[in-house]
């Protein structure tokens, strides 16, 4: 099991409070999707999921497990960043295999595990490549895969697919649909991209000023919005 929760979450920077009180819970095994403008507080939240902020104030709940106070290596999650940074000298095969080989597991498992990454990111044509010879879209999926050899049970990701051109977009989208059918982790995906947000998630969490406006399935936010912002974030006349 592998619920989200965060229970009575802010977090201020300085004087600047990102997000006041915010109540979520992120079912285990669900795609759920955060939405909002720019600046409205996607990315900290998923940092204090991930534990790369701590809370001002309110706890953070994976798997009903208090992780407030742990290190993002404790949480079991893993994140996938808008800019992911490939190692430019390094095979796309050790590209996956760093973090393993930093958490010094056995050649063996870590062999196993990126092969079975490589097998659902179709790059097992790919392991012995340089990120230079790739595409944009192979370079994500690789950057994906670091992810996925990790085995977490609830992955993070923050607008990855915003440096792609539309058409790779679209075709990533479909891959990560696919994805999370065949890992059945907890997907928490953060994109200011409605088309994204409406095709990829079953829950949609739509954010304004650290604020939570309304979560619902795609269609019932688009069938009943809550509030104008929501309408008109979803584009559906209210
Ligand atoms: P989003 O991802 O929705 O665009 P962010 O979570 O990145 O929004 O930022 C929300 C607000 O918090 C912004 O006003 C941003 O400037 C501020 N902020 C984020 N991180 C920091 C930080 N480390 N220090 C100060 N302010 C920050
Ligand atoms: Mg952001």
């Amino acid at each position: 099991m592998a619920e989200v929760r965060l229970d009575d979450i802010s977090k201020s920077f300085g004087a600047l409070t990102v997000i006041p009180k915010l109540n979520l819970l992120i079912p285990d095994g669900s795609f759920t999707v955060l939405v909002g403008p720019s600046g409205c507080g996607k990315s900290t939240l998923l940092r204090l999921i991930a534990g790369l902020e701590t809370p001002t104030d309110g706890r953070v709940l994976i798997g009903g497990r208090n992780v407030t106070n742990e290190e993002p290596s404790q949480r079991e999650i893993s994140m996938v960043f808008q800019s992911y940074a490939l190692f430019p000298h390094m095979t796309v095969a050790q590209n996956i295999d760093f973090g393993l080989r930093l958490q010094k597991m056995p050649k063996p498992e870590r062999d196993e595990r990126v092969a079975r990454a490589a097998k659902i990111l179709a790059l097992e044509n790919y392991l012995e490549r340089k990120p230079s010879q790739l595409s944009g879209g192979q370079r994500q999926r690789v950057a994906i895969g670091r992810s996925i050899v990790r085995n977490p049970k609830v992955f993070l990701l923050d607008e990855p697919l915003s440096n792609l051109d539309a058409a790779l977009r679209g075709q990533m989208r479909v891959e990560l649909a696919q994805l999370h059918r065949s890992l059945g982790s907890t997907m928490i995906y953060v994109t200011h991209d409605q088309v994204e947000a409406m095709t990829l998630a079953d829950q949609i969490v739509v954010m304004n000023g650290g604020r939570i406006e309304q979560v619902g399935a795609p269609m019932e936010l688009y069938d009943n919005p809550a509030t104008e912002f929501v309408a008109a974030f979803i584009g559906s006349p209210k």
